[in-house]
């Protein structure tokens, strides 16, 4: 730990006692792999690894404090009504018990059926009471989970194009480094970036750039597959990340996104007059084992720029980058 300048905090104490003890070789072969490659540790590597091969509740659920109020108010009412439910059926048996010590002394036997229908009758009005309570917080549990779940969904989507956004492609990146590491599988990543935007915006208002925009997104979107991750980069950049596909692969899926925009034809919709066509230009690079994604990236962007230099509405590869880029 000294060696590679890792803090010494328990997290990752937990994480060099692995690697030191062997149990995990899924472990021990990632922290190889960026130490060989002079990988530094620093925060962000640290937490990962402890997260995933340590601990990965971590990273996952919140702590009980950090809950919303309404599901404390719905465990407050549950808990309440358990408790109610609870009580009742004791004074239930009780009073039960009571008519049937009657039994034994009483020589009435209607005073005691009368006892017995209102007891019941108290009973089955406690029943349903209890029913439409659980029922009602049922109901609420349901509502409480799709709107975390919107909550959560929200929060990792792009609201103008419906593409995972920043937040979400670091998450994405963390974990898909990671593993590719582990498995030494190749990853790519196409970086794209509409040529003149400005000028859509310009001609026809901001209005119809963001419906340039979305027609992008979509056509990325539709030509990746699940496994990949389709992400607003920036303003009017894309990006996609390919795992287990190397340069050759990702540059012709890229290729196909090219062609599929250049040959869309899109109608303004007030009018419906018929949009200069929209072209543009994608870089693509291959995950280097042990880099960070950042690093990546800048290859990606290297290549769009010579994209862009080179008369764009075209895809250029990290290799076909003019100077000082050593080939993979
Ligand atoms: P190039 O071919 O060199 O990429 O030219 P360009 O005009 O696309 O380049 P530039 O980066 O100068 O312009 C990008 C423009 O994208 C500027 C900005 O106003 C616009 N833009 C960024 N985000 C959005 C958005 O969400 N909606 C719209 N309508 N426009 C946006
Ligand atoms: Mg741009
Ligand atoms: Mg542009």
């Amino acid at each position: 730990m000294s060696l590679q300048s890792v803090p010494a905090t328990p997290n990752n104490f937990a994480v060099w006692f692995n690697y030191a003890m062997g149990t995990s070789p899924a472990l021990r072969k990632t922290i190889d792999i960026l130490i060989g490659n002079k990988r530094k540790f620093d925060s962000a590597i640290n937490h990962e690894l402890y997260v995933t091969y340590v601990n990965p509740q971590s990273n996952a659920g919140t702590a009980a404090g950090d809950f919303p109020e309404q599901l404390q108010g719905v465990i407050s009412t549950a808990r309440q009504f358990l408790a109610a439910a609870i009580s009742d059926n004791r004074t239930q048996i009780e009073a039960l018990g009571e008519v049937s010590s009657q039994v034994e002394t009483t020589s009435d036997p209607r005073s005691i059926i009368e006892k017995l229908v209102t007891e019941l009758s108290k009973a089955t009005t406690r029943a349903s009471t209890l029913e439409a309570n659980f029922a009602e917080t049922s109901h609420e549990l349901d509502k409480i989970r799709d709107s975390l779940k919107l909550a959560e969904q929200r929060s990792n989507t792009d609201a103008l194009t419906g593409l995972a956004n920043r937040r979400s492609l670091d998450e994405f990146f963390r974990s898909a480094l990671i593993a590719t590491m582990e498995t030494g599988e190749p990853l790519s990543t196409l970086m794209i970036d509409i040529d003149h935007f400005k000028k859509f915006n310009d001609s026809f208002g901001h209005q119809v750039g963001d419906q340039v925009l979305r027609l992008v997104a979509k056509v990325m979107l539709d030509s990746v597959r699940d496994v990949d991750h389709a992400a607003r980069y920036g303003g009017e950049e894309l990006i996609a990340v390919l795992p287990g596909t190397d340069l050759a692969a990702c540059a012709a899926i890229a290729e196909r996104i090219r062609r599929r925009i250049s040959e869309a034809r899109l109608t303004r919709r007030a009018t419906g007059e018929e949009i200069s066509s929209v072209t543009v230009s994608i870089g693509v690079a291959q995950f280097r084992m042990a880099e960070s994604a950042e690093a990546m990236i800048e290859r990606c962007d290297r290549a769009l720029y010579q994209a862009k230099q080179s008369g764009r509405n075209r895809t250029v590869t990290e290799k076909d980058i003019d100077g000082d880029v050593a080939a993979a």
